[in-house]
């Protein structure tokens, strides 16, 4: 049986990733430390003979027994929310963790995924993005924090290729979600459908103009799988070219939703990217990949998830009590 590492075990990527790797027959070591991940995302997988978790802050020495076959390193807060919250924390994780597994994949002769992302576009000046583009970053923004060790993380993985001869793999994730999403991440999703169950206005920053591509969390873990079964080892996006303004999408959610709740303009953050959508031809080519689920059937069922939600949870305005993770 062959068995995987996956970092970031306990967050909304990290945990449908310990599905997908325990349905196809894999032993799976999930290991996270819950800085914005949740235990009750891994709560199915607890009694399972080919799961064990590791509580672990990646950005330590990691230590593993026995041999190890893949390491899929998932580990990092990912909502601007959050960076901006834990942003040393954010550059840590991206460099000295992706270092310390990287090491470890050297150790074990384990082939390595790195998630990277669209963020390591920047604020893109080509449209749609495809691999070859080297990104616009503004490296001292708020965002820099989370784009830059992104960067630095895709610049160490192919320095261990290159220098040491690791069997290295990237991805460029474009927003994904579904169910497992933290509701008070700050990501536009769970924001707005957290604000049609509390009933409360849905907040726009800017004027809505600014456009993304939503991908279904089932095709985005399908790709990741066969980009790490591939031969190729250079970036690949995965994501969903399906491109809709901010503006389009809360409608949607409020048609979609039935509320009658009105849209409310904010600031547009610093560095908001204008405009995002994956090309994907590569994936396609590549990976015989694209995505399946459509934006209706994937948003249903993500609202159907946060729907199970209590009322206490609904109602709390942050999940995440990051004092104890300041400045170390
Ligand atoms: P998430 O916040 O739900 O999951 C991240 C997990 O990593 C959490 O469980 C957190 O506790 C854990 N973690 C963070 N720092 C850690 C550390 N030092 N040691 C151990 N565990 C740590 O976010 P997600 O959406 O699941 O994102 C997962 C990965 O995918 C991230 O690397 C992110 O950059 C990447 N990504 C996600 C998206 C997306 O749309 N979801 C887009 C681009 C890239
Ligand atoms: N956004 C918004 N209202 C919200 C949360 C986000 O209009 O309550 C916008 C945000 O400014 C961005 C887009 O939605 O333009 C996607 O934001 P998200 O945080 O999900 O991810 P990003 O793609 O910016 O990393």
């Amino acid at each position: 049986m062959k068995k995987v590492l996956i970092t970031g075990a306990a967050g909304f990527l990290g945990s449908h990733l310990c599905d997908k790797f325990i349905k196809e027959g894999f032993y799976v070591i999930g290991m996270d430390n819950f800085i914005t991940g949740d235990k009750k995302n891994l709560e199915h997988l607890e009694s399972h003979p080919n799961f064990e978790f590791i509580e672990h802050d990646v950005t330590e020495f990691i230590s593993i027994d026995g041999p190890l076959d893949y390491i899929l390193h998932f580990a990092s807060p990912a909502s601007p929310i959050d960076y901006l919250k834990i942003p040393i924390q954010t550059l840590k994780v991206g460099s000295l963790g992706t270092h310390n597994l990287l090491g470890l994949a050297k150790a074990k002769k384990a082939r390595i995924l790195i998630a990277s992302t669209s963020e390591v576009y920047g604020d893109p000046l080509v449209h749609p993005q495809s691999e070859d583009y080297y990104g616009n970053v503004n490296t001292i923004g708020p965002r820099g924090v989370y784009d830059e060790a992104k960067r630095f993380q895709e610049a160490i993985t192919m320095a261990y290729h290159r220098f040491h001869g690791l069997e290295t793999r990237i991805v460029r994730i474009f927003n994904t979600y579904g169910p497992r999403m933290r509701l008070n991440d700050g990501r536009v999703i769970p924001a707005f459908m957290g604000q049609v169950l509390r009933g409360e206005d849905l907040t726009i920053f800017g004027d809505g103009s600014q456009t993304r591509s939503f991908c279904y969390v089932d095709d985005q873990v399908e790709g990741i799988y066969r980009l790490l079964l591939s031969d190729y080892l250079y970036p690949v996006n995965i994501g969903n070219p399906h491109e809709i303004t901010i503006k389009e999408f809360a409608e949607e959610i409020i048609e979609l939703t039935g509320t009658d709740q009105k849209i409310v303009y904010k600031e547009l953050p610093q560095d908001d990217p204008l405009q995002r959508q994956p090309d994907i031809t590569l994936a396609k080519k590549l990976l015989n990949w694209e995505p399946k689920v459509d934006r209706k059937q994937g948003m249903t069922i993500t609202f159907n998830y946060f729907k199970t939600l209590s009322k206490e949870e609904l109602f709390k305005s942050e999940h995440k009590d990051f004092t104890s993770y300041i400045n170390k």
